[in-house]
């Protein structure tokens, strides 16, 4: 592609890396369709009335005024919350989002600093300025720019007196996204040396990618109960002060599951800046490497709440699904050889985001299972999180995810499309949706994109624009997709093979219809001990197992509840490896108001299994997944996989027999 200035959109400025394609400001793109209904049962769930509940959002925030109070629950809340409301049109939630703006920008003081005054750690400044940057494409208010701009030009001589440390210091990927957006609009070049200063004090993620130092569960490099014993004062302020400032021996921060996938952002924006290719080799290096040694199949790590390795019983935090949701929107535009990392930001946000959330979004669990088959206050392997963790509950274990959840939805919207450098649009992930921009020309089209991607594999595009107009259209097809089809107003316009772009440069009329389909075959990954998750399209699919909510303790709609099996959970899957096709019948259900419910799948996988007698509970949860293929003579029972997210329970590591040995 070449580069063009003249482009409808912010691309980087000189000297940072020129990319293909760029984000849409927010609002360009509204949700439609599931999901919208899908953010819609969110605002009207905890998202909605969070503020209501807990007055680290309320009375007791720090940014709203409250001396002393909680600094990082209230920019957490209002990053989610903010693109929620407005992408919404959700009057009475702009309304609450719009109070916290107003506090932030009115926080500035003569010096340059903003936030509340009692607490200078630089971390919950990068999330607001996240919110203010959004707020800013929404409203094109001045003061924003005023702010960062007065903010970055005190930061960078407050970073001599007092660095980056602590949460900060493994965050500061997220202050680069931030001067960099920044930069790309006023083009102060003050800004790039802030940026290299903040890259040299933020924790050597491009080091650590590069060769991952931890290849096993954190367990084995640091033993947690002998750790705690070295505080008889047990979690006391001497204890989190030594972790956290890396007094300690034990690399808490680096090892932090959401620190890790915050931290891949961190090499990427460099490279931006750099150009060195050493800091782009280290984003997919680091992908790798965490797949290989912590990756389960819903496209997430081990990490309770640090790296656990690829066990599908241990656990992954909520917050740590929609960071590095975030991280790989940060990168989307940066590595656009390939399609691998919009297909990643599909799998976490199709499977992992739902599944952690209750059918209504008013619970959550702080830790999620792949094999999940039993939702308990119990004491689990867990690495250092409590017998709370995977309870569907208000805050279970901990009150972050109960604040930065709200986030995965709204800003995995603003990645569905992009602006490219020759003033095109790239379809860039699926979902029911329409976007408004400028093409060539600078002529507005507006793109209703009809589906209901991910449940089924047609996506009917219908464009609209005020006169003829030409520009490339890309769309990707996803690596998973063999062979992809492109139909224009009904006439086949191509095929294309997946893990490519698909561009159609013509001059496009009002009323033209583009419909892409990209066929879904069943797929079978190999996961830890031999076992197999099986996938179609953007989707895994996970064992559907009876269950039995128990409320535990709290106040209704947000109280803690457990999850019992009602039904048996120990099965092998038949499989025909060579052609697992072969093994399921899939059955299309009407997609529901919530897809992601277990009681009305969109989907179900009709499959076959045996009982494995001996893999049973071990420690409240399923033991470790007998090694495939197994031998068993048990009966074969018909089995029903339904959509990873809406399983609740579930197995989605399989153990298996081959089906043409039998
Ligand atoms: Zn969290």
């Amino acid at each position: 592609m070449t580069k063009n200035t003249s482009s409808n959109y912010v691309f980087n400025r000189q000297p940072l890396l020129h990319t293909p394609t760029t984000e849409l400001p927010f609002g360009a793109i509204k949700p439609q369709g599931w999901l919208r209904d899908q953010m819609r049962i969110q605002a009207d769930g905890i998202s909605g009335h969070l503020d209501e509940i807990s007055d680290r959002v309320g009375s007791r925030s720090s940014w709203l005024g409250c001396d002393r109070g909680d600094s990082q629950s209230g920019p957490y809340y209002l990053d989610g919350l903010f693109p929620l409301a407005h992408l919404l049109d959700d009057e009475a939630l702009i309304k609450k989002a719009a109070k916290w703006i107003d506090w932030a920008l009115k926080s500035a003081t003569p010096d340059g600093a903003f936030g509340p005054l009692h607490d200078d750690d630089y971390w919950p400044r990068m999330i607001m300025l996240k919110v203010l940057m959004q707020y800013h494409e929404q409203s094109a208010d001045g003061k924003v720019i005023q702010l960062m701009s007065r903010y970055f030009a005190f930061l960078g001589p407050q970073l001599k007196k007092t660095p980056l440390s602590s949460w900060g210091k493994a965050r500061g990927g997220d202050f680069l996204y931030c001067i960099n957006w920044l930069y790309n609009r006023t083009g102060d070049a003050s800004l790039l040396e802030l940026s290299r200063v903040v890259y040299e004090q933020t924790d050597d993620w491009t080091g650590i990618f590069a060769d991952l130092p931890f290849t096993r569960s954190t367990s084995f490099y640091y033993n947690w109960e002998r750790v705690l014993a070295q505080y008889p004062q047990g979690l006391s302020p001497a204890f989190y002060n030594d972790l956290f400032s890396g007094a300690h021996v034990m690399r808490f921060h680096i090892t932090h599951i959401v620190n890790v996938v915050m931290g891949l952002k961190t090499p990427g924006i460099h490279y931006l800046q750099t150009h060195d290719p050493r800091h782009k080799a280290a984003v997919m290096s680091g992908i790798e490497s965490l797949t290989r040694h912590h990756g389960v199949v819903n496209g997430m790590f081990g990490g309770d709440e640090h790296l656990s390795g690829n066990d599908p019983t241990q656990g992954h935090e909520l917050c740590s699904v929609v960071e590095y949701m975030f991280s790989l929107q940060t990168l989307l535009d940066i590595y656009t050889e390939d399609t691998l990392l919009p297909d990643l930001l599909e799998k976490v946000a199709y499977n992992a985001l739902p599944a952690q959330n209750s059918k209504d979004y008013w619970r959550h669990q702080y830790l999620q299972q792949p094999n999940q088959v039993l939702v308990s206050k119990a004491k689990r392997n867990w690495y250092n999180n409590n017998d709370e963790s995977n309870l569907f509950g208000f805050e279970p274990n901990c009150f972050c995810c109960t604040s930065n959840l709200h986030q995965g939805w709204p800003k995995f919207l603003k990645n569905l499309w992009r602006a490219s450098d020759d003033r095109g649009l790239t379809a860039m992930v699926y979902a029911p949706s329409r976007v408004t921009a400028k093409v060539a020309d600078g002529v507005d089209v507006t793109i209703e994109q009809e589906t209901a991607y991910p449940f089924d594999d047609k996506i009917v595009l219908t464009i609209s624009c005020g006169k003829p107009v030409a520009f490339p259209l890309r769309l990707r097809i996803p690596a998973w997709c063999k062979q992809a089809t492109v139909d224009i107003n009904g006439k086949q316009q191509g095929q294309s093979a997946g893990n490519r772009y698909h561009a159609i440069d013509r001059l496009w009329q009002s009323g033209d219809v583009v419909t892409l389909t990209l066929p879904m075959q069943i797929r079978i990954s190999k996961w830890g001990n031999n076992a197999v998750g099986i996938e179609r399209g953007p989707l895994v699919y996970a064992l559907k197992i009876g269950e039995e909510w128990r409320k535990l303790k709290g106040t209704d709609p947000y109280a803690d509840w457990e999850v019992h099996p009602t039904t048996p959970w120990n099965y092998a899957l038949e499989l025909d490896l060579k052609h697992p096709d072969r093994s399921f019948t899939v059955e299309r259900k009407p997609v529901a108001r919530q897809p992601y419910d277990a009681a009305c799948p969109p989907l179900i996988l009709r499959a076959k299994g045996k009982r494995i007698p001996q893999w049973q509970l071990q420690d409240h949860a399923a033991g470790p997944v007998p090694q495939s293929p197994v031998a068993c003579d048990a009966t074969l029972e018909d089995i029903e996989l339904i959509p990873y997210g809406a399983a609740k329970l579930r197995i989605s590591h399989f153990p298996y027999f081959d089906s043409t040995r039998q």
